[in-house]
């Protein structure tokens, strides 16, 4: 029989209408012919909710405990669709991760997946089970612990069972009708894309999209999984949603698909650093050990043998990498006269395919910028990504002027 991954975000499981209406849509897809695995998330908040009870009840966590208590919003969602599916006649089963078991590496709260057995699934397709509804976002470390897959993970619970299933796709519900040019949210003018490529998704994804996680675009990417992103609350249409494809598929490519942004960036500046061989690998390396994220760098030009060196990094690792910084500066690795941290600053990109054959994006984009003059502070740029770091307080304009400029208003 042929097999379908259905998943369901926090938006479309917010409450038991919610449930209901997406177990009525699985329900159709079984009516269609379709075996299928249903990843649901927690119910809207509810996953914000159990980390602000970690947090509260111990600021500096253990991870195992971390994942035991934020992974238990999806396995509520996941009875509730089974009952509700079983309400409509429909043989439905719910399952948690480890009792598949989706077998991940034990790094708790930001897992990857390992391995999928489908043995215990097939066995009960076997038996005339219709629907298998999976808890996503959680796995089973191989000592036994209950782990998470990191924030949005349950799109990437999805597509690991697709490529496992072999299924003919991997449908991911959500609040917005697919993938836009631009987050919804800050223009009315972001339109939806018919068709994206793996490779923009996993850019815009990884630059702040966060519409899909980003390992999710990897792993579809990696096994070929035919990706479809779409509303939970429209009726699907033939053409309805974006499919994710390989970019072969797509006739025409725009020079600029889309406009990501990220606010949750921090720049940090060593004032003065020797600028010596080796310097960098000096301030890297600490930063590295201590398992900061440092994304942009720039040095800038040296005067008397002395040079600023910047870099951004995700705003709540700023006391993490500034205590790594001191204490190389304390054992004589590195030295600076000052470091400078300014948390208010966030990273705008674009991204597109066409970028590879179309010169002069990265000017037009830096005057569209200077029109609303909004300073760049960080530039960096890749074959198919501008990304540039502005003070937050510019975040919307700057996205709008961006997709003003190259008319994402008209793309389709
Ligand atoms: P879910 O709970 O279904 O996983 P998410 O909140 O994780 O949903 O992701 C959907 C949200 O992603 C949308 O509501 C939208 O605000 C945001 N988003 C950001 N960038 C885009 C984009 N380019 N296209 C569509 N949605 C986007
Ligand atoms: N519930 C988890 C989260 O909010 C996983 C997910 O929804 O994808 O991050
Ligand atoms: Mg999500």
């Amino acid at each position: 029989m042929p097999r379908l991954v259905m998943k369901f975000g926090g938006t479309s499981v917010a409450d038991l209408a919610c449930i209901r209406n997406a177990a009525q849509k699985v329900k159709r897809e079984v009516e269609n012919g379709f075996e299928v695995v249903v990843i649901v998330s927690a119910m809207s908040g509810k996953t914000n909710e159990l980390v602000g009870w970690v947090n509260e009840t111990a600021p500096m966590f253990d991870a195992r405990e971390y994942d035991a208590v934020v992974s238990s919003g999806e396995n509520v969602t996941a009875g509730l669709m089974a009952l509700s599916l079983q309400g409509m006649g429909v043989p439905a089963r719910s399952w948690q991760g480890w009792q598949v078991p989706l077998k991940t590496t034990s790094a708790h709260g930001a897992a990857r997946i390992t391995e999928i057995p489908c043995d215990n699934l097939d066995a009960k397709f076997a038996e005339g089970m219709k629907v298998a509804v999976v808890a996503g976002f959680q796995g089973l470390a191989a000592d036994g612990r209950i782990t998470t897959l990191g924030r949005g993970g349950s799109d990437t619970t999805a597509v690991a069972f697709a490529a496992a299933l072999k299924a003919d796709r991997c449908d991911i519900y959500t609040d917005v009708d697919g993938v836009f040019t631009t987050d919804p949210r800050i223009t009315d003018k972001a339109r939806k894309l018919d068709r994206i490529s793996y490779e923009e998704m996993l850019e815009l994804a990884s630059l702040g999209a966060k519409v899909l996680q980003t390992r999710s675009v990897e792993l579809a990417m990696r096994f070929n999984v035919r990706l479809r992103v779409l509303s939970s609350f429209e009726d699907a249409r033939e053409n309805s949603g974006t499919l994710v494809c390989p970019e072969e598929e797509i006739m025409e490519n725009n020079v600029v698909s889309g406009v990501a942004y990220s606010r949750d960036e921090a720049k940090m500046t060593l004032v003065s650093v020797a600028d010596r061989p080796g310097i960098a690998a000096a301030i890297f390396s600490p930063l590295a050990a201590a398992g900061v994220n440092v994304d942009m760098i720039v040095q800038n030009i040296s005067e008397e043998g002395r040079t600023d060196m910047t870099f951004s990094c995700p705003t709540n690792q700023v006391a993490l990498a500034s205590k790594a910084l001191d204490a190389a500066r304390d054992s004589g690795e590195i030295n600076f006269h000052d470091l400078i941290a300014d948390k208010d600053v966030c990273k705008v990109s674009v991204v597109g395919i066409g970028m590879r054959s179309h010169a002069g994006v990265a000017a037009q984009m830096f005057e569209a910028l200077a029109a609303e003059g909004v300073n760049i502070k960080v530039i960096t740029t890749s074959e198919i990504k501008v990304s540039v770091l502005v003070d937050r307080k510019y975040m919307e304009l700057a996205v709008q002027a961006l997709h003003d400029t190259f008319n994402l208003e008209n793309a389709a």
